[in-house]
């Protein structure tokens, strides 16, 4: 089992198909000048993927999400998929992604085995969507959305970032658009892993100030955080989907997380806030054994932190290794 000292387990995985993103959302991706991709030739392959999680899974790993950068860049995606979802002990493979290729690949990717689909969704105005993503896309990725719910994956939810001053006077425009299609939205709090160095905790809209918006236009029942998971559920009363909050700064979930990372060049991480990486890429290239592979893990697994209160580089003011966009959010 994938134990740390303080006696979680993980059971969920995030594999990072590539740093590479066709958006340039202002939370996540460094500006042009500073952007220093992962070299292709790093990037690990589908197999090597393949026989990472493989190892991954015979520890105890049952759930997959796929993610980025933006996964679907990568092509022919759904053999990946297909891939994930023949491994023994692999019960899901779910996808985050920004929607951009979804109106193309739900169905390849519903037919191939995936679960679930993740949009990020952080604005319905056109203009501001364009700032924010900076890809002019909206109407692009709303199609996505729509196909991902007609190809029949399943659930279909939304992410939405809420930054002050850039979208939060939106929260309950988003909400109206995911009841209409009965599907789950949620809200994740800006967290200090941007490329642009734009995070301060001003921009932050707690979950909570999220609650009390929709709760005066909507009446809401709280579900509360499932152990876990990463998100607080508030259910409509009317029954019309339902909202979820992640709020990894105001109130972490550190303590039950069961959640380990994969990046595209093969660095397992334990915690999303962490800066130990550890390179399985290095022991798959050089004839390394699954025992060599399952121990690496096991050891990185160990050594997990107690959570993002406690990483010395955030209280040493916010110096963090990667931005978003290459760890796999
Ligand atoms: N490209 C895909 C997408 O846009 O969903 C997948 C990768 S993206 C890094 C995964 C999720 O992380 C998205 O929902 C995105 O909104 C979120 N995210 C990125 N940067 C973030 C930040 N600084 N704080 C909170 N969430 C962030």
């Amino acid at each position: 089992m994938l134990r740390d000292r303080k006696g979680r387990i993980a059971r969920k995985l995030r594999v990072s198909v590539t740093d590479r993103c066709n958006f340039a959302c202002l939370f996540c991706m460094p500006g042009e000048d500073k952007i220093s991709w992962i070299p292709k030739e790093d990037i690990l392959s589908f197999a090597e993927i393949e026989r990472m999680v493989r190892v991954l899974a015979s520890l105890g790993i049952q759930k997959v999400r796929i993610t980025g950068g933006e996964p679907l860049l990568r092509r022919d995606l759904e053999e990946l998929v297909h891939g994930l979802t023949s491994i023994d002990g692999i019960r899901s493979v779910d996808m985050t992604t920004n929607g951009w290729h979804l109106e193309r690949k739900a169905e390849a990717l519903r037919r191939a085995g995936l679960r679930g689909v993740t949009v990020s969704l952080h604005s319905l105005r056109s203009d501001r969507f364009a700032k924010i993503s900076g890809v002019d896309a909206l109407p692009k990725v709303l199609r996505g959305i729509d196909r991902a719910l007609d190809a029949g994956l399943k659930p279909v939810k939304i992410n939405s970032v809420a930054i002050r001053g850039y979208n939060d006077d939106e929260i309950l425009n988003l909400i109206e658009y995911a009841r209409e299609r009965r599907i789950s939205i949620r809200f994740i709090e800006f967290m200090p892993l941007d490329g642009l160095g734009m995070w301060s905790y001003d921009r932050v809209v707690p979950g909570k100030e999220i609650v009390d918006t929709v709760s005066q236009a909507y009446p809401l029942e709280a579900q509360g955080r499932g152990i876990n998971e990463t998100s607080s559920v508030w259910r409509f009363k009317d029954g019309r989907g339902d909202l979820g909050l992640i709020t990894p700064m105001s109130e972490p979930f550190c303590d039950d997380c069961d959640r380990i990372r994969l990046t595209a060049d093969g660095k397992l991480l334990s915690c999303l806030f962490d800066i130990d990486y550890h390179d399985l890429r290095h022991i798959v290239r050089n004839g390394g054994t699954e025992e060599e592979l399952g121990d690496t893990i096991l050891k990185a697994v160990w050594k997990k932190p107690e959570g993002v209160g406690y990483m010395p580089w955030i209280k040493d003011g916010w110096a963090k290794p990667r931005n978003m966009n290459a760890i796999g959010g």
